[in-house]
């Protein structure tokens, strides 16, 4: 019997073990990214950013929204109307009474937030993520 890797949804190309990830990541990221949890709105520093530049995964560090797809929600989390190609990947959350689309790195599986279809043009679309699933680095 042969097995196909690629059956296993939970296996990302940046897997560890949640100890691993405990003693990496701040107990507020570990958290959203691990544990599915949503920090306060208008908590993250992000929220203000402006600059120019990069939001990588605070987990494992990949590059997943350019600057230029951020935009003011007015939620109180930060938002962009497209990810980087490739960079997230969806899953349906049921959790809560209600059908919500799960945002997740495609590279460590991560949590970031959720994607709803209320966004600005050109895609429509509503990143709603976690400040503290992000970090930023400001275009040199
Ligand atoms: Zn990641």
């Amino acid at each position: 019997m042969f097995k196909s890797k690629t059956a296993d949804a939970d296996v990302f190309p940046v897997a560890k073990s949640d100890a691993e990830w405990r003693a990496e990541l701040d107990p507020a990221a570990y958290k959203v990214l691990r544990e599915h949890g949503t920090e306060r709105p208008g908590t993250s520093p992000l929220n203000a950013e402006k600059r120019d530049g990069v939001f990588h995964c605070a987990g494992c560090g990949t590059a997943l929204f350019e600057a230029g797809t951020k935009f003011e929600s007015g939620t109180g989390w930060p938002s962009f109307f497209a990810p980087i190609e490739g960079a997230t990947a969806t899953t349906t959350d049921r959790s809560f009474f209600m059908t919500r689309v799960e945002v997740h790195c495609a590279n460590c599986g991560g949590h970031l937030g959720h994607v709803f279809p209320d966004g600005p043009q050109p895609t429509g679309q509503r990143y709603c993520m976690n400040g503290v699933s992000l970090s930023f680095e400001p275009k040199a």
